[in-house]
């Protein structure tokens, strides 16, 4: 027996299926997922030692081969300035102005975490920009597994939507008009018939969800016409595709401006895994929490204290590393309505005295704070310093 046979029954404990996306479970192959350990340029090699020449490349990310020298090197880098801030970077402004550089329709740029956020989020912003609800997608194409994209056609291709998981609502699923992908007709078909309703159109410029289909000549120019000729939205879902067939995606081959692109598959998930799995690791150890909770406690302890000696009517929730300050008379905080009624002015001062003083709290009177096990009480009472003095100016 196999150490990846081991594995995978390990896995089936504790993951449905024993894999976390269906593509991985060689239902369409029989036999069992391989479980791998690394990756090299070309290779990979499964958790038994055996060697692979590997074609699967993440599906998609993987352009410059396996642990890549320079992109090791700029993941380490990065990650040795810390794994991130829940706050604005240059890395991103600089991804932004590459993106746009090298796609061409590309001239603004939201940044997600999975191509199922970025085709979601596109079909929300076409159909917000449209008012309109119905979107066209094409049998085959895979837009992620968010629920107006689980859909497949009804009995006549212009019948409403058919969820294809359980779980889908019909009613979200009735929206989805289903199509045959390079059947320009069909398209033409559901134009004629509810052009005015449709917000966008969403498609794979070369599908890559059923083996690899390229657009026949003129499919791709035919969605174009009749998105304008409607005023719906053209979503080329290049997340597949983009830096793939071309370095300017497939619409730089082809030649198609999109009015909205989604891109992804750029960088594979071990990383952020490892990441992840070795903060929970820390986080199991004794005493974490507690320690957690006692910074948080010293924290929300000193700027109450502070706010009554400077009069100002504040009040704090705490539970663990978790907490809360409200610039409010009332007592305890307990429902939405009393956090709207908060004095904003004096939060805005207080929070703007704060950043001034080196502390960096949410920067919104909705938001809660977090403390980490690195808070110490050396840093929660330079912290209390600096509140000190900031509730003594905006008193
Ligand atoms: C994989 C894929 C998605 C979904 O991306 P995830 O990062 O897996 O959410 C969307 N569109 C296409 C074309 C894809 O191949």
């Amino acid at each position: 027996m196999t150490r990846s046979h081991d594995d995978f029954l390990a896995a089936c404990e504790r993951i449905p299926g024993g894999v976390n996306s269906p593509v991985r479970a060689f239902r369409g192959v029989g036999g069992e997922p391989v479980f791998f350990a690394s990756g090299t340029g070309p290779y990979l090699v499964d958790v038994d030692g055996k060697r692979y020449i590997d074609y699967v490349a993440s599906w998609g990310p993987m352009i410059a081969g396996h642990a890549h020298p320079q992109v090791i090197r700029a993941v380490q880098e990065a990650a040795a300035q810390g794994l991130g801030y829940g706050a604005p970077t240059e890395i991103e402004t600089r991804m932004a102005n590459t993106l746009c550089a090298m796609v061409p329709s590309m001239d603004m740029v939201r940044l997600v975490s999975s191509g199922t956020e970025a085709t979601m989020s596109a079909i929300r912003l076409a159909r917000g920009f449209t008012g309109r609800d119905k979107i066209v997608k094409f049998e085959g194409c895979y837009h992620g597994h968010s629920d107006a994209l689980l859909v497949k056609a009804g009995s006549g291709t212009l019948t409403l939507g058919v969820p294809t998981s359980p779980g889908v609502p019909a009613s979200v699923a009735a929206h989805t008009m289903t199509l045959t992908y390079n059947d320009l007709d069909s398209v033409h078909e559901a134009f004629a018939l509810a052009g005015e309703e449709i917000a966008a159109v969403i498609v794979e410029p070369v599908a890559g969800n059923m083996n690899c289909i390229p657009p026949v000549p003129g499919f791709l120019e035919g969605l174009r016409g009749l998105c304008d000729a409607h005023g719906s939205v053209l979503i080329l879902d290049e997340v597949m595709t983009g830096f793939r067939v071309a370095a300017g995606g497939a619409q730089a081959h082809y030649g198609i401006r999109p009015d909205l692109t989604t891109l992804g598959k750029v960088i594979g998930d071990p990383v952020a895994l490892a990441a992840g799995l070795a903060t929970l690791e820390l986080a199991s150890a004794e005493g974490f929490h507690a320690r957690l909770d006692a910074a948080a406690k010293r924290l929300v302890a000193g700027l109450q204290t502070q706010a009554d000696a400077a009069g100002i009517g504040f009040t704090t929730n705490q539970i663990g590393g978790m907490f809360g300050y409200f610039f409010s008379a009332e007592s305890t905080i307990t429902r939405f309505d009393q956090v709207t009624r908060c004095d904003l002015n004096t939060f805005q001062r207080f929070y703007h005295g704060m950043l001034q003083a080196g502390v960096y709290l949410a920067p919104s009177a909705y938001e809660a704070g977090f403390v980490s096990s690195t808070h110490t009480d050396t840093v929660i009472d330079a912290t209390l310093d600096a509140s000190a003095e900031v509730f003594r100016t905006i008193r």
